[in-house]
């Protein structure tokens, strides 16, 4: 093993197989990768870590996603949308505490009142920052008009997961084909990128059913793809959803955060110069994950900014963390955080992906 890791981080192009042996690796073997991963990190992509403020605009959502907490057959969560005063007071924050971006997330919903309000809200929060906040949307399948829109608006960047890229078990955890299709789901990433926007995807790591040969692909899936930015994190179970009768299956949670941490450090080996999250599900297993995935090569980090009193109806998972501090709390200690893990915060830029800006030359 120790022979096969170190070859393997010396070669290139990395085959499937040579990522399931660093996806499987441990003790000694897994910190040579980690250690790879922060040499290429500081070489294509720079120390800087950059701010998107998080706001979760809505739990309204007409998916039925098998593990998702806000699912619309979860007839026990409390359903809320923020007003427009609220999302812009939020975007005000990032605005004013200098962060490059602002990422609207929210449970996917197609009428044209959503589609309006989104669009006016883009329009909004560029012009309180004459311009100079970045926008991503993460809001789900939509139309390619709705895209354009959205885009013309004044967003640039879309976070759309494929979640799992095997199709057998995409259906798994999707299984009613009237609102899911993992075609169309692929169709809305390439739609996206025809229209201009920095396409961000991502999946869940430790999923039931899930094999490591089956995230090797999905790393895989984001190089054939092309993918600008990658947001993974490890699943996590939901009382309230259909997915939690597997519980008995899953890896214990650390052992799923460790192997999220080895995806984002493959990932960073495979694709140098992408932008990587370090995604909020890794600190609901250990409150310094989101460090540790810095460490491990990720570049971005997504403070939230919803309004606290909303925070706990955007459950997507249990222990989501956060849910009762306030946006200048989470603040403070992550500044300190970032520091200690070796990584410099963007202040004020928009930390654009270099991979797009490589790819659109
Ligand atoms: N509705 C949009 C965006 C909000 S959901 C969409 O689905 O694209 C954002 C992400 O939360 C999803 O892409 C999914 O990967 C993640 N998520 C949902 N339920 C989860 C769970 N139980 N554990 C971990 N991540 C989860
Ligand atoms: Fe809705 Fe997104 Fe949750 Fe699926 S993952 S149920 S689309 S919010």
């Amino acid at each position: 093993m120790p022979h096969t890791v170190k070859n393997i981080l010396n070669k290139q192009p990395l085959t499937r197989h040579d990522l399931v042996t660093l996806l499987s690796s441990d003790g000694e073997y897994s910190k040579l990768l980690f250690d790879r991963a922060a040499e290429v990190k500081r070489k294509h992509a720079g120390n800087k870590v950059y701010y998107r403020g998080l706001i979760e605009y809505s739990n309204l959502c007409g998916k039925n996603c098998l593990y998702c907490g806000i699912r619309s057959g979860n007839k026990k969560a409390r359903r809320y949308e923020l007003t427009e005063e609220e999302v812009l007071e939020a975007a005000r924050y990032a605005w004013e505490a200098r962060y490059g971006s602002v990422v609207i997330q929210a449970g996917e919903r197609s009428g044209k009142d959503h589609v309006h309000r989104i669009e006016r809200l883009i329009k909004q929060i560029k012009q309180l920052s004459n311009g100079g906040l970045g926008i991503t949307l993460s809001l789900g399948e939509q139309s390619e008009d709705t895209y354009h829109r959205w885009f013309e608006a004044g967003a640039h960047r879309y976070l759309l997961r494929i979640e799992v890229s095997n199709p057998g078990l995409y259906y798994k955890y999707h299984p009613d084909n009237k609102t899911h299709d993992y075609q169309a789901r692929l169709h809305a990433l390439l739609l996206l990128r025809k229209i201009g926007y920095q396409v961000g995807s991502g999946v869940m790591i430790g999923l039931p059913f899930q094999t490591v040969q089956d995230l090797a692909d999905d790393l895989l899936f984001f190089r054939d793809h092309d993918i600008d930015m990658v947001g993974m994190g490890p699943y996590i179970e939901h009382e309230e959803t259909p997915m939690i009768k597997h519980k008995s299956q899953l890896l214990p949670k650390k052992e799923r955060l460790c192997l999220t941490l080895k995806m984002v450090a493959a990932l960073r080996i495979l694709m140098k110069d992408i932008n990587i999250a370090a995604t909020t599900a890794m600190q609901a297993i250990d409150p310094q994950g989101r460090e540790k995935s810095i460490r491990a090569g990720a570049n971005i980090i997504m403070p939230n900014l919803t309004p606290s009193r909303y925070r706990e109806d955007y459950m997507l998972y249990e222990d989501k963390p956060c849910t009762d501090e306030d946006a200048e709390e989470c603040q403070r200690c992550l500044e300190a955080r970032i520091h200690m893990a070796g990584g410099e915060i963007g202040y004020g830029e928009w930390g654009d992906s270099k991979h797009y800006h490589k790819r659109k030359r």
